[in-house]
């Protein structure tokens, strides 16, 4: 089932979401939601706080970023099928050198701007059998994986922005957290107000 997303100014973004305990029956359905929702808005993650539920759960799946003119055959076969669950992750650490990518956020429409990050990491996660993994990531898929641990920390790519570029953008975000945005999957407006 496609839900609507949760839009920037929700204050559901702004928690630390919980840990998923492994009697949560609703599991697989919260997971197939999720699924249906990013794709149906053409992402390439989603965490549980994007529709609204503080819970420690992210998907990931890097397909559209495969480039076969710009990556290693090996690099190429990896971030073409990367397709993973992540539950109750924990992010143990990232290394390597930082690098720049302009990121954009499903719950931040129409807005992109240049992000530094560490190019690998070491992360510690359930899947959704609740079987424990512990796995390194570098270079795109690690990035998404980490914008997505973000915002189960309560953490927007926009909140690692400089404050004059976040100044500049205030307005912007503003009017996202009105409603004043056109996107072509549904949304969930924090401050839009009715019968207006
Ligand atoms: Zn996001």
């Amino acid at each position: 089932m496609i839900l609507p997303i949760s839009a920037y100014g929700d204050p559901v973004l702004k928690k630390k979401a919980k840990d998923i305990d492994n009697g949560f029956k609703d599991l697989n359905k919260l997971i197939e939601n999720m699924w249906d929702t990013m794709y149906n808005a053409n992402g390439v993650g989603l965490a549980a706080p994007q529709i609204g539920l503080p819970l420690r759960a992210f998907i990931v799946d890097t397909s559209p970023f495969a480039d076969a003119e710009n990556m290693s055959n090996d690099e190429f076969e990896i971030v073409k099928s990367f397709k993973k669950v992540f539950i109750n992750p924990f992010l143990i650490k990232e290394t390597g050198d930082k690098w720049d990518f302009n990121e954009g956020c499903l719950s931040i429409p129409d807005v992109r701007e240049d992000i530094t990050r560490s190019d690998t990491i070491l992360i510690k996660y359930l899947d959704k059998n609740f079987n424990q993994h512990l796995d390194s990531f570098n270079g795109i898929i690690a990035r998404v994986i980490q914008h997505e641990y973000d915002h189960i920390e309560g953490i927007l790519f926009t909140d690692k922005l400089s404050s004059l570029k976040r100044k500049l953008l205030k307005g912007k975000l503003l009017n996202i957290s009105k409603g004043k945005i056109e996107t072509d999957y549904k949304m969930k407006f924090p401050k839009l107000i009715k019968n207006m």
